[in-house]
């Protein structure tokens, strides 16, 4: 009985070891696997506390990932929207109060110097608002084909609690150094800073930075932090979209495990909810993880900051609000900027042009996860109902004042009216087209094609089209015109 009960649980013991081992394996391989022939960003940069600002070296390994022969490379310099002479400002005038709460002031981000495989370069700044660097290249660029970019900068940042500016005890450094723009039908594209949505767009890429910072404050950033002591970081993150910092002075933090995932929470020394939000960013980490596919990055971090709107993501790092208290709103905002992990992180996308494909699947994806949570005491059915009525009372207001409302959820983030005429499409009009799809192929179908989406994408791009056919394959419905009648608009909510 015991030698048998032994053989038993050594057996199980076996097979969970082995499968631990298993696990404990994939991320780091597939990583690998990923990683390779990507651009690599090499970046040596020092925060200045005394004029808050950052100097820095980078060289980045340009791979052509485009099937076209490259004279130029351009690089978007999105810390140049801070900067006075900006005409295309990265906040609406209605924000510009709460963006900045000690008064307007200004960053920006010179490019000192820059050079191709060692033959300096002149410094061109080009884009509508001289947002973007152009290097012309010592020689074409095949496909497929690598060459090196040394850059000097400086970056200064502004008093602001935008997603990189500095506010009291805490620094963001969200979009802070030059980075690749994409290059698409013949074009980089160079947009601006837009002042709604995230106006961001990025390939994959690894990126090595060594940061020196004031001792003070505790770093929390994307990637793995290989070491850090006396105030010298030295990170490493493969196949991540970006790569975001954060510093905050006076943290409380707490990390825990999920699966092969380090998730950690940094908030103020005084909070008092650190297990809480912990707690709800673990269990987001592993709901999406089963239910979409593994997170595949060894690590997440939540981090409370000084911030503008809700929350933000980058690859491995996502901020919330320290404006936001309620319980509720502080689980809705964590579940949310995670999910953004699975659409916007891993399966990229436009967010420029499409922003839809990443937000209105994270919006949604966190109604699922709060379906399938029940302490958080609120059902599927209400979260649904509540994107209905406000929907329907944004529809009669607009209605009522203009005559006549906008509903296409596939506007260019700068081309929305307002933001609130944004949120609307983008956020709730997104979370009610999910439902509606849910309804026609089933909750369980639905969540099985989105794994395959997430599956066939991942590390890649999506697109519309390439959503709407990767649901219809998934579900065996055609559902081409449903879908297109949500997302051009002509679906009219409340008439069905
Ligand atoms: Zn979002």
């Amino acid at each position: 009985m015991k030698n048998k009960s032994l053989k038993v649980f050594s057996l199980i013991f076996a097979v969970v070891l082995s499968s631990v081992f298993f696990v404990g394996c994939s991320i780091k391989t597939e990583l690998k696997k990923v990683s390779k022939n990507l651009t690599n960003y090499k970046i040596d940069a020092v925060f200045n506390s005394e004029d808050m600002s950052i100097d820095a070296n980078m060289t980045a390994k340009v791979v052509n990932k485009t099937d076209v022969a490259l004279e130029n490379l351009c690089f978007n310099l999105y810390g140049r929207a801070f900067r006075e002479e900006a005409s295309v400002k990265p906040y609406t005038s209605i924000n510009e109060g709460k963006c900045f709460p000690n008064g307007v002031n200004y960053g920006d981000l010179k490019v000192l110097k820059v050079s191709n495989n060692g033959t300096q370069k002149q410094v061109t700044y080009v884009g509508d608002d001289s947002n973007a660097l152009q290097v012309p290249l010592n020689e074409r660029l095949e496909p497929g084909d690598k060459t090196s970019i040394e850059m000097e900068f400086k970056l200064t940042l502004a008093e602001s609690i935008h997603r990189l500016g500095y506010f009291e005890g805490s620094v963001n450094l969200g979009n802070w150094f030059p980075i690749l723009a994409m290059y698409e039908k013949g074009e980089f594209n160079i947009t601006p800073y837009y002042s709604t949505g995230d106006p961001f767009y990025s390939d994959i890429a690894n990126f090595d930075v060594n940061f020196t910072y004031p001792e003070e404050y505790v770093l929390a950033s994307t990637g793995n932090i290989l070491s850090n002591s006396q105030g010298r970081a030295v990170i490493k993150s493969q196949a991540t979209r970006d790569f975001a910092m954060t510093l905050t002075k006076c943290a409380n933090i707490n990390s825990k495990k999920v699966g092969e995932t380090t998730v950690t929470y940094v908030g103020y020394q005084e909070d008092e909810n650190i297990d809480y939000c912990l707690d709800v960013a673990a269990k987001a980490v592993g709901y999406f993880s089963k239910t979409f596919g593994t997170y595949p990055y060894e690590s997440l971090t939540v981090v409370k900051a000084p911030f503008l709107h809700g929350g933000m993501e980058y690859p491995e790092i996502v901020l919330i609000s320290d404006s936001i208290t309620d319980g509720f709103d502080v689980a809705k905002v964590i579940v949310h900027e995670i999910a953004h992990q699975w659409w916007y992180a891993v399966v990229g996308n436009n967010q420029i042009s499409e922003a839809w494909l990443d937000e209105s699947l994270a919006e949604y994806s966190s109604i699922l996860f709060f379906e399938a949570h029940s302490e958080f005491d609120v059902s599927y059915e209400e979260l649904v109902s509540e994107a209905f009525a406000g929907y329907l009372l944004y529809a009669d207001i607009i209605s009522t004042v203009n005559g006549k409302i906008q509903t296409s959820m596939l506007l260019s983030v700068n081309e929305y009216f307002s933001e609130y005429e944004y949120s609307y499409m983008i956020y709730v009009r997104g979370v009610l087209m999910f439902d509606s799809l849910r309804q026609v192929v089933g909750a369980n179908k639905l969540k099985t094609a989105l794994k395959k989406y997430y599956d066939k994408y991942k590390f890649k791009f999506s697109t519309t089209d390439s959503f709407i056919a990767s649901m219809r394959k998934s579900t065996g419905k055609d559902i081409e015109g449903f879908l297109d009648g949500w997302l051009s608009g002509s679906t009219v909510v409340g008439a069905m």
